[in-house]
């Protein structure tokens, strides 16, 4: 197993463990549960970490958290007029059709 990166929170680390999860790689939070024993360990070491299961998968994931975290829109493909929607919206602004799931 290989530390890929530590969360500012058990929040998003649980959210990009999923997210690795989702794309194929053996994802999983650990020391989640620190912060009960906050006091017996310097506070940065309470911190969630996600960790992969393969030192091979270390590179590529790595890549697909940093497009997690540094994507600033979606980017998705209107289904009915073929509109390309870049940013937070879920309706196509040409003829207002829904984001597809
Ligand atoms: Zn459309």
């Amino acid at each position: 197993m290989r530390r890929l990166t530590v969360a500012p929170n058990l929040a998003l680390a649980t959210l990009w463990a999923d997210m690795l999860t989702q794309g194929g790689f053996d994802a999983s939070v650990q020391r989640a549960y620190a912060s009960s024993i906050a006091g017996e360990v310097p506070p940065d070491q309470c911190l969630p970490e996600v960790w992969v299961m393969n030192d091979e998968q270390l590179e590529p994931a790595r890549t697909l958290l940093d497009q997690l975290r540094h994507a600033p829109h979606r980017v998705w493909v209107c289904p009915g007029c073929h509109e390309r929607i870049e940013g937070p919206f879920e309706q196509c602004w040409s003829c207002g059709a829904a984001m597809p799931a």
